[in-house]
């Protein structure tokens, strides 16, 4: 074994750090304990889940190994997602919820899991959990808060995300900010590995000759992009739209579509990104090193970096003001606005 270098202490659960007032060594134990036996006991949802195939066992593997490959590429420490810790729930077991209604998965803190929407198609399957092993392997770090004489966790530093009483009154600052970087990256994953594996081929060429149909039939596909894309962003430019569909399936209703997730954010991550390194030319070699750094802080919970060189290009006090803007009291417009703006 290698003993020269010194490592740190392998990550067995995504939460890493724990604060609370007056929080000791002691308290510190129970709560990686409980968050320990949450991340291990993922029983409780048997009932509603549903058995995951072969084939699926071996994309969450996969998706897992290629996770902790990009985690380490940023110096953050790999962590394994068992795949208990993923639960494929059918469309009519999936939550009615205001919360759930519209999501395809998701990764929930109190329960230490992934929540995958099931729908036709295995690559569908591998971005969406990829986008969702990113999130459960960022930094995690929850605080305990009372409320109303309750004692309860809170989330307080979810990748990018923070969330604490004195901002907003826990509402998630940088959200969007965080989703943006997280799908840029699944995006990206998408088009250099799952279209280029051989286990997607037979979907993905088939995704190929739906989109030379959508090529020819422009207006159809505007038309149904318009209904389904809130922001608009590709309103102009069909195109560009096209190419954002990573899925398309066919049932009863007709030909379904499937967009890459949160096109406006990434948008924002991207004009943000050109911002910053226009006016850092001199000591920034490309703006892929200004996005890495956004991935560094997201996985590592490291902010100071990011945070200096954003208030040095804007003025002091530009991050404080992204992180309000990025939370869901405001639009993804504003958000955009704000990034313009700057
Ligand atoms: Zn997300």
């Amino acid at each position: 074994m290698n003993t020269h270098k010194e490592q740190q202490p392998k990550r067995e659960q995504p939460v890493e750090r724990v604060i609370g007032p007056g929080f000791d060594n002691e308290d510190y134990e129970i709560a990686h304990d409980f968050f320990t036996k949450r991340f291990e006991n993922q029983d409780f949802v048997k009932d509603i889940e549903r058995e995951k195939t072969e084939e699926e066992e071996q994309i969450i593997a996969w998706v897992n190994d290629e996770t902790n490959a990009l985690l380490k590429q940023y110096g953050a420490r790999p962590l394994e997602i068992p795949s208990k810790n993923v639960h494929i729930i059918s469309e009519k077991s999936w939550p009615k919820s205001n919360d759930f209604e519209d999501s395809a998965a998701f990764y929930n803190l109190g329960t230490q899991s992934i929540f995958y929407r099931e729908e036709p198609g295995h690559s569908l399957f591998a971005y969406r959990l990829f986008h969702e092993d990113l999130h459960i392997k960022s930094h995690q770090a929850v605080q305990y808060v009372e409320e109303e004489g309750v004692p309860k966790w809170e989330q307080y530093r979810s990748g990018l995300g923070l969330s604490s009483e004195k901002r907003e009154n826990y509402e998630q600052q940088f959200r969007r900010l965080n989703e943006a970087v997280i799908e840029t990256l699944a995006v990206h994953f998408w088009k250099e590995k799952i279209a280029k594996n051989e286990r997607f081929r037979e979907e993905v060429e088939a995704l190929s000759r739906v989109k030379q149909v959508l090529h020819s039939e422009q207006a159809a596909i505007s038309e149904q992009a318009a209904i389904k894309e809130s922001d608009k962003i590709y309103e102009d430019d069909t195109e560009q739209l096209i190419e954002e569909v990573c899925a398309a399936t066919e049932d009863e209703k007709g030909l379904k579509l499937e967009y890459f997730s949160y096109s406006l954010e990434r948008a924002a991550l991207s004009h943000l990104i050109g911002t910053i390194y226009e006016r850092n030319k001199a000591t920034v070699k490309d703006p892929g090193e200004i996005f890495n750094l956004f991935v560094k802080s997201m996985m590592t919970g490291h902010m100071v970096e990011l945070a200096e060189l954003i208030d040095r290009t804007s003025g002091t006090g530009t991050f404080k003001r992204l992180g309000a803007i990025s939370s869901e009291k405001h639009t993804k417009e504003e958000f955009l606005d704000f990034i313009k703006n700057l």
